[in-house]
């Protein structure tokens, strides 16, 4: 049975009756569809038998996958509040029946004796486990009833309800299949099967799934969980296809075919529209529409100032299909280019050979704009496989995966892994000019390590006779902790430029994840410390005479850009069909107005507020 269909079993009887499900708006616009619900492949399990001394270890790998399907299950319980008492209802007993089958079960005491007595990997062990007590169930309900109904199954044991041995056979074998998921952290989604303009939607969507996304395939997307700030967001606006995440009740409230209007503007997900939603819908697509081909005359149109201040807008680039539309957006460079795609999504880490094809695609392609490759930035949220199998990160999860071995801390240490990036960007950096970007960077000596690396580096492929620049291309940093932002005046010094990454520098100065939903109302990057923390950064990149960008979400956000260029900030790298609107920002506005706009903003103490300036700017 696929996942779409054990799905179909968890969801509320069907109501014809229209339905607004609320979410949070990530990529804009409007999408009109037949729901597909995204299947997860069957986990690859590579190895399966064991030594005698790895027992210890694979028995704590098996714990750590049971801890993270706990907190995913607990993450869906905590959330069904949300939704009407009839569908709570026939929920919450489901999760429940999960979570117990995670606590001291017949599966997870089987799936331990396994890994012990017969030498098999956590993987192994719990699909086996997992296989033996559904049969088990089903043995039983093909006999008599008895009272060796086991631990491992839900609590729903009536023994007069004869569907209910199928039910916990079921239930047994998602639960192991969730564990499996988490022990192989199985990434590939298909979605092959998805008809031409449907609506993808799943409970949550990883970045390396959305980043397999065909647009011209999927016209929109909804899941329950995610932030807008989260890497699985940025992708889907990189994409724009117009989305909403993190709607309670939307797996509950959808079923394969149904058509749904997906309002990626408005955050709102419509379940069973009526005619006139329908027909409101169509307009917004068409709306929407005009509106982009009017910005699409901007794109020749300078971004210069009402009073002759140029700015500099380039693009963020995640995917290589979005390269036309960086083309199209009248972006005059890469401001970011995100060196993760090129490791998602594989087993093997790619060789330097690929890399170096790859950069240098988009260095030929950008016919002389400048191109800021950032170096990898594995870690957070952004899992890799491939880094997992070729042992270069910890399998077991960090306790605390934002503030572990992320960005330049694992190149660090991965020194290899880094050398081989660094040579495949020299080597495409003789086809047109390029900048090295360091991600996570906290402190100094992180720079000045990343240097020695990068000169090693240079010099070994001169010494092999390979061509590279002889001035080699700038080295800088992204400006995304707050303990990076507070010492900008020391990194400057070290640094060839910055680029503010206001996404993490808003994840770690409030304490908020980024993907999180439930804190999702608390990541504001408008908070006073966080227009502080942009301010004194720029300030000090100024007092330096080195470049600084913003590249992260808020730049691509029209109503911000009074407030950054008003903060001294001239150059902003968005995803690309930001860059017009970014830029009829610029060319409504004057630099004397900005300031004034900063000046009262910089003295307000509640975000609200300055959302009130922003939006009041100008009008
Ligand atoms: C940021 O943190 O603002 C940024 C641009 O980097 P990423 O979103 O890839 O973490
Ligand atoms: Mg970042």
């Amino acid at each position: 049975m696929s996942r779409t269909e054990e799905a179909a079993s968890l969801d509320a009887p069907s109501t014809v009756a229209e339905r607004r499900l609320i979410g949070l708006p990530a990529c804009a616009g409007v999408a009109i569809g037949p729901v597909f619900r995204t299947f997860e492949q069957p986990a690859q399990i590579t190895r399966s038998k064991i030594h005698a001394a790895d027992t210890q270890a694979e028995a704590a790998r098996l714990d750590a996958a049971i801890l993270q399907s706990r907190q995913q299950l607990l993450k869906l319980r905590s959330r069904l509040s949300v939704l009407p008492e009839e569908s709570q209802g026939e929920i919450a007993p489901l999760l429940d029946a999960y979570l117990q089958m995670l606590g001291p079960s017949r599966l997870v005491r089987g799936a331990r004796s396994r890994i012990q007595d017969r030498l098999v990997s956590a993987e192994t062990a719990v699909m086996e486990e997992a296989n033996a007590v559904a049969v088990a169930l089903l043995g039983l309900a093909a006999g008599a009833q008895s009272g060796a109904q086991s631990g491992a199954q839900s609590g729903a044991q009536s023994s007069d309800d004869p569907g209910a041995p199928q039910r916990q056979a079921d239930e047994v074998r998602e639960i192991g299949r969730r564990l499996v998921r988490n022990l192989t952290r199985a990434p590939f989604r298909s979605y092959s099967g998805a008809p031409q303009g449907s609506i993808l939607v799943a409970e949550a969507l990883r970045p390396s799934d959305a980043a397999l996304i065909d647009p011209s395939r999927i016209a929109g997307v909804a899941t329950e969980e995610g932030g807008t700030d989260g890497h699985t967001a940025i992708i889907l606006r990189a994409l724009g296809i117009p989305s909403v995440l993190g709607a309670p009740g939307l797996m509950a409230g959808t079923r394969p075919g149904n058509t749904v209007v997906v309002d990626g503007s408005a955050g709102v997900i419509t379940l069973h529209p009526s005619a006139a939603a329908l027909a409101g819908a169509r307009r917004a697509v068409a709306a929407f529409a005009r509106d982009r081909q009017r910005l699409g005359r901007l794109r020749r149109l300078p971004a210069v100032t009402l009073d002759g201040e140029k700015a500099d807008l380039q693009a963020n680039l995640e995917l290589p299909v979005e390269l036309p539309m960086v083309a199209q957006s009248g972006a005059n460079g890469i401001g970011l280019l995100r060196s993760e795609f090129l490791f998602m999504n594989r087993d093997t880490v790619p060789s330097e050979d690929e890399q170096a094809e790859s950069y240098r695609t988009v260095v030929e392609t950008m016919a002389g704009d400048p191109v800021t490759i950032r170096v990898l930035d594995w870690g957070g949220e952004k899992e890799i496989e491939a880094l997992v199998a070729a042992g270069l990160v910890p399998e077991i999860m960090d306790a605390n995966p934002a503030l572990g071995l992320r960005g330049i801390r694992l190149l660090l240490r991965q020194t290899e892994l880094f050398e081989a990036q660094l040579t495949a960007i020299l080597r495409a950096s003789n086809a047109g000019p390029v900048r090295v970007l360091l991600p996570m960077v906290t402190n100094v000596a992180e720079v000045k390590a990343a240097r020695v690396v990068y000169l090693r580096v240079a010099e070994a492929m001169r010494a092999r006779g390979e061509r590279i620049p002889h001035r080699l291309p700038p080295l800088g940093i992204m400006v995304e902790t707050p303990g990076a932002a507070l010492s900008a005046d020391a990194l400057a010094a070290e640094a060839e430029f910055f680029a503010i990454g206001t996404n993490d520098l808003c994840m770690y100065t409030l304490a908020v994840d980024r993907a999180e939903l439930h804190v999702a109302h608390l990541y504001d990057p408008l908070h006073p410390a966080m227009l502080r923390l942009i301010q004194f950064t720029a300030e000090a990149a100024a007092r330096h005479h080195i470049p600084v960008s913003v590249c992260g979400e808020i730049a691509a956000n029209p109503a911000f850009t009074p407030l950054l260029l008003g903060l001294g900030l001239r150059s902003f790298s968005t995803n690309a069909s930001a860059v017009p609107r970014v830029k009829q920002a610029v060319r409504s506005t004057t630099i004397d107005d900005c300031q004034r706009l900063t000046w009262q903003v910089m003295k307000q103490s509640d975000p609200d507020r300055t959302r009130e300036l922003l939006e009041g700017f100008g009008r």
